[in-house]
């Protein structure tokens, strides 16, 4: 578990509750700083599916998606 992760649960846990909107919000801003790796084939964000690799940019890996701001992870790509 990741520190903005960790953080969120314990503002969740002791000062707000736990379903209000606002924790939701800042789930899904924990999510997207949280690095997810890109979907195998197409190389598409996880997220939002936008297309974050394209085949003249073969080696530019993009760590943020330019679309929605998802944290890509492309730690184990080069094992394909
Ligand atoms: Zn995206």
């Amino acid at each position: 578990m990741n520190k903005y992760q960790k953080s969120l649960n314990t503002l969740r846990k002791e000062y707000l509750n736990n379903d209000s909107k606002e924790c939701d919000i800042l789930q899904e801003l924990v999510d997207k700083a949280t690095p997810k790796k890109p979907t195998k084939i197409y190389k598409r964000c996880p997220n939002c599916d936008h297309k974050v690799s394209w085949n003249y940019y073969a080696d530019r890996k993009l760590n943020y998606c330019p679309e929605c701001g998802q944290r890509l992870d492309w730690s184990d790509e080069d094992v394909d």
